[in-house]
């Protein structure tokens, strides 16, 4: 059957790291929205939103959920996904979606860690940390209705891993 498979969850709760890991234990294709979305306009996300702002933004990642969506694949999302019912309900419907739970600390710290790889302009221009808290709070019931399964992200990446692939009774490729 080889459903797509969707992360979902807030920036810097490892969809990329965990989503390229599993692809790669289970021989699925590894796809990201938002660097699908980078590649499709030639432009970063930062750029997008600045031109567009966050709602031409948003209706370009509804797009580019459904252009990447296809069986074999892993497919990491953008932390804003779950914000549209469309993408909420197109998810469900077409895949196994998993939420990558990571605390506000712990997703702050990594990001902190590392904010180039954030890619994106914080939200509201305030401490990550700060950001982070009011993020989850609008967004974890977002993520959990969601979701088919919620999976620890504050293990490493390959125990969550293995943790997901128990979940689905997925196989190791090769
Ligand atoms: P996302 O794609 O959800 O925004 P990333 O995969 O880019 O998150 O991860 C953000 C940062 O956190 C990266 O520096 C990554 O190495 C680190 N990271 C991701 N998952 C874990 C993990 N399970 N444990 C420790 N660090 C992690
Ligand atoms: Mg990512």
């Amino acid at each position: 059957m080889s459903l797509p498979l969707f992360l979902i969850g807030a920036r810097g709760c490892g969809k990329t790291t965990v989503g390229q890991a599993l692809a790669e234990a289970t021989g699925y294709a590894f796809v990201d929205t938002d660097r699908h979305l980078q590649q499709a306009t030639g432009r970063t996300v930062a750029d997008i939103v600045a031109v567009e702002g966050w709602e031409g933004f948003r209706r370009r990642e509804s797009e580019s959920l459904q252009t990447v969506t296809a069986k074999g694949r892993v497919i990491a999302t953008g932390g804003g996904m779950v914000l549209a019912t469309e993408n909420r309900q197109f998810m469900r419907e077409q895949g196994q979606v998993i939420y990558l739970q990571a605390d506000a600390e712990v997703l702050a710290s990594r990001l902190a860690a590392y904010p180039e790889q954030a890619q994106r302009p914080t939200l509201t221009g305030r401490p990550i940390a700060d950001e982070m808290v009011e993020v989850l709070a609008s967004r974890d019931g977002l993520y959990r209705e969601t979701a088919h399964y919620v999976v620890n992200a504050m293990q490493p990446p390959a125990r969550v891993v293995n943790e997901i692939m128990a979940l689905l009774c997925l196989a190791r490729a090769g």
